[in-house]
């Protein structure tokens, strides 16, 4: 058999036990160099590649080889190489024309913090902190390798995944590092990216705008799934995306979901967002929950003995946000006390925290229910278009708590509610929060009743 034929058929062998998403990733683009004497060379596009195929995938790469060539194999090596066409030209090269180092922030003398504040960037968080596990394994290898070959080992980079798992902690510490590098970095969720669109066309700022944004070497732009539509955004950010990609300075996002999944992103933007890497970060395991448990405490000089933290681990399933406000809890609580944290004591302050945050796990639709019964009116018009000010006011607040408390996106809240604009949900919390702000009593006895309901029922 031709290498060519052969290597076609162990990636179909290696293809079956892969998600497709690390099919991709690591398969794409190699290829076999050489079988002799029973010692076997595979060309891979790049280190990271490399290294990543020799520490996870080297047994089974060794098995499905020497399965297909029906032999034993007694050496197996990958060597840095791009593939070339029929003509021998090598394929899928970009021009690797260095980046200019350029910084926005030339004048050395501003502080770090205005600094930071100025390209968005949050020092707390950095790779050193991030606890690395199964589940977020892949996404953490890509944005090292993002930072080490910057626009060009992947661009863009998409993370996806639920809330609180670390993309905003991920983002941030490619951020921080490659602003230590001297490049320019500015970092932005898309509702910020939004809002300044809009407030720039309105006030005749477009250009300043755009050169803000085109000119960095490094663009992050976090929870995408809320850039907004209709007024021109997506238009304004897919050409800051184009000119970005073509002058090779790195972009990563991150969203809730895959780029797929967006149903309020433009078709053209979704295809950009895929035209990279994807990598997905799932829900922390135990191992890596009690690891993280363990650095936090430690950061904080609180000795937590293993009991506890395996108690904690095992009761906060949905997230490390959630691992961490757990801690908080408990470190507040033995500080203020002066107790030392037992495992009854634990369990005592922990109690209503973890019903509250396994109520989480309700649905849009729970919630659309407690309210329609605490208002007592109808689900079907709760969700209605009716602009009624017994329904628009009761409409608001279960927007807001489904924001709130379930942390859903506003173009999934805008279809629970009749396939409204995402705009309208988000005008709902914003509206809300506000009431909440100005005291409104009304409104916090109201949210804390619905809330009851949610958390007494068992849905
Ligand atoms: P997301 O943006 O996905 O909603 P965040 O990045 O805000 O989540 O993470 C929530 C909190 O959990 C942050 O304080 C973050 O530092 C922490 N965190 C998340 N993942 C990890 C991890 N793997 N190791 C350590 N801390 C983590
Ligand atoms: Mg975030």
């Amino acid at each position: 058999m031709e290498n060519e034929k052969i290597w076609q058929a162990v990636l179909a062998e290696l293809e079956v036990g892969l998600s497709r998403i690390n099919f991709n990733t690591w398969f794409k683009d190699t290829f076999l160099i050489s079988i002799n004497n029973q010692v076997v060379i595979i060309g891979v596009p790049s280190a990271f590649v490399k290294k990543w195929l020799e520490e996870k995938y080297y047994k089974n790469i060794f098995k499905a080889l020497e399965k297909i060539i029906n032999e034993k194999i007694t050496e197996l090596h990958f060597k840095v190489e791009l593939k070339k066409n029929d003509k021998g030209e090598e394929i899928n090269l970009k021009n690797s024309t260095s980046n200019a180092v350029f910084s926005l922030n030339s004048q050395t003398s501003v502080d770090n913090k205005k600094e930071n504040s100025l390209c968005g960037l949050n020092g707390k968080y950095n790779f050193d902190t991030f606890v690395v596990g199964k589940a977020n394994e892949l996404a953490y290898a890509a944005c090292k390798a993002v930072v080490n070959n910057l626009g060009k080992a992947y661009n863009p980079l998409f993370i996806y995944g639920g809330v609180g798992l670390g993309k905003t902690h991920l983002l941030q510490a490619i951020g921080n590092e490659v602003k230590n590098n001297n490049k320019s970095v500015l970092y932005t969720t898309s509702e910020k990216f939004t809002n300044n669109y809009i407030q720039a066309v309105h006030s005749g700022k477009a250009k300043d705008f755009k050169n803000m944004y085109r000119k960095v070497d490094l663009l992050l732009v976090d929870d995408v799934q809320f850039m907004g539509g209709k007024d021109g955004t997506q238009e304004e950010f897919f050409h800051t995306f184009n000119e970005l990609q073509q002058d090779d300075k790195q972009i990563v996002l991150s969203s809730d979901r895959p780029p797929k999944s967006m149903p309020a992103i433009e078709k053209r933007l979704i295809s950009r967002f895929e035209s990279g890497m994807v990598a997905d970060i799932g829900k922390p395991d135990l191992e890596t929950k009690i690891a993280i448990l363990e650095n936090k405490a430690k950061e904080k000089g609180f000795r937590l003995d293993s009991e506890i933290i395996n108690y904690i681990s095992n009761n906060v399933q949905n997230n490390i946000r959630e691992l961490e406000g757990a801690l908080n809890k408990i470190i507040v609580f033995h500080q203020m006390s002066n107790t030392k944290p037992t495992i009854n004591s634990v369990q005592k302050v922990l109690g209503d925290y973890i019903s509250t945050i396994q109520s989480r796990s309700l649905s849009s639709k729970d919630v659309i229910e407690a309210s329609a019964k605490f208002y007592d009116i109808s689900y079907k018009d709760l969700v209605g278009n009716s602009r009624k000010k017994e329904l628009v006011w009761p409409r608001q607040i279960s927007i807001y708590l489904i924001r709130e408390e379930l942390q859903c996106s506003y173009p999934s809240i805008g279809e629970s509610f009749g396939g409204r604009d995402h705009t309208t949900a988000m005008h709902a919390y914003n509206k809300i929060c506000k009431e909440i702000k100005n005291n409104n009593g009304r409104v916090k006895q109201e949210i804390e009743s619905i809330k009851q309901l949610l958390n007494n029922e068992t849905y």
